[in-house]
């Protein structure tokens, strides 16, 4: 949805709660309604023709009611308004998924005859084996930062960068790639930052991606993806969204908005955490080496000198699960899981290292988060059940362990 710049001045936490939420009073509401339809009644076919005629030319948000779900939602249009204006973009395209909004880009790319991709390593797993794979007809050539002005062609569409990158946490100068990427249009996907640590539109990139699943949603249970960009390429992605099909559902779309009003609380709280265990980890002696970004947030990545699937199997109060971005702390081994996709050499050019663990750091008490690793790190062998895997077996294996359990500390 497009934004409106008379309000732009805001700060980020006054949009975050306020942010494509301004004409509620006037409606006589306080909390966003959910729009369920998935059509809309109209006893003027010759205006929706016409309605439906600019939608496919320019890919516009229809005026009033969407015609029809896979158009446009008003709910979910409320989310792409905030996300626009936290990110400083003129739009916001929301999706049904992280992927389903890569997959969008591409194909607004290659429809405009753009299949080349230059893309810099390490990027989340699926979003590599998209592109190394060529599922969408794309074709893609890896460098670092510092080759990818000598890998572009006349045909590249897009040059794409995680920052800080999933699961290295690896971080790149986004002023400088964007310098680097000439007319070619930089994606940033900036999942692990949020806007509140980093604006990339503001350093040069075009194109801001989010897996929403994770930071935006914010308690890890909405799946969505949302692309920040300018109004001409938006239009373009809702052509794309609307032929593909890959829309966000408006309930999804409800829990994102609501995800947002407390970001800038959650990333601040967690990141301190992070911090925190970051530091600690770096002296300790069982750890190798850490990664946690110059830019802060709540990733912390570190590699273990013993068995890293011992860790993973000794965890308690810290969940051993895939995804990010959450209220509650978890950890994976990506080149178990995260990773897996990408074919072994791949992973270890860019550093995703058999001895990496990758946490997300949530937002519970930091002694209780390391009391748990340390004794994690220290061999605590696994619960029965815990490393079953399906079933029963995991269900059992999420029921706290009274022995395991630290008395609580005071809550400030
Ligand atoms: N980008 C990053 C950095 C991710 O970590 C992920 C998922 O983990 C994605 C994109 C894909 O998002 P989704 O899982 O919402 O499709």
């Amino acid at each position: 949805m497009e934004t409106d710049a008379t309000t732009t001045s805001r700060a980020l936490a006054t949009e975050a709660v306020h942010a494509g939420r301004e004409d509620l009073a006037g409606l006589g509401l306080h909390a966003v309604p959910i729009d369920l339809s998935t059509t809309y009644p109209s006893y003027d076919s010759r205006q929706e023709a016409a309605r439906i005629d600019e939608f496919a030319s320019t890919g516009a948000r229809p005026q009033g009611p969407p015609v029809y779900a896979r158009l446009d939602n008003p709910t979910t249009a409320r989310f792409e308004t905030a996300l626009a204006r936290l990110e400083g973009a003129a739009s916001a395209v929301a999706f049904a998924s992280g992927m389903a909004a890569l997959s969008a880009v591409l194909l607004a790319r290659a429809s405009q005859g753009l299949r080349h991709v230059v893309a810099v390593r390490p990027l989340y797993g699926c979003s590599d084996h998209l592109l190394t794979a060529g599922l969408l007809g794309t074709e893609v050539t890896w460098t670092d930062p510092a080759g990818a002005a000598d890998a572009i062609r006349a045909d590249t569409g897009l040059v794409m960068v995680e920052t800080p990158a999933n699961p290295t946490l690896a971080e790149t100068d986004i002023r400088a790639l964007a310098h680097s990427c000439g007319a070619v249009p930089l994606l940033v996907d900036s999942t692990f930052a949020t806007p509140v640590l980093q604006r990339p539109l503001e350093h040069g990139a075009r194109i801001v991606l989010h897996s929403a699943t994770k930071y935006l949603g914010g308690h890890g249970d909405v799946l969505a993806g949302v692309v920040a960009c300018d109004e001409e390429f938006a239009g373009v992605l809702r052509r794309v969204r609307f032929a593909t099909g890959g829309v966000l559902h408006p309930l999804a779309g409800y829990l994102l908005l609501r995800g947002l009003s407390t970001l800038p609380v959650r990333m601040r709280a967690a990141a301190g955490t992070a911090a925190e265990l970051a530091g600690r980890l770096t002296a300790d002696p069982r750890v190798a080496a850490v990664h946690y970004p110059k830019l802060g947030g709540a990733m912390v990545a570190f590699e273990v000198h013993g068995d890293p699937h011992r860790v993973i199997a000794g965890v308690r109060l810290i969940t051993p699960a895939v995804s990010l971005g959450s209220v509650d702390t978890l950890i994976q081994h990506p080149a178990s899981i995260s990773h897996r996709i990408v074919a072994e050499g791949d992973r270890r050019s860019a550093g995703v290292s058999e001895r990496l663990l990758r946490m997300s750091v949530g937002l519970e008490d930091v002694e209780d988060l390391w009391d748990d690793l340390d004794g994690a790190l220290s061999g605590r062998s696994a619960r029965s059940g815990r490393a079953a895997g399906h079933g029963e077996g995991r269900t059992a294996a999420h029921v706290p362990d009274p022995s395991a359990r630290v008395s609580s500390p005071a809550v400030p």
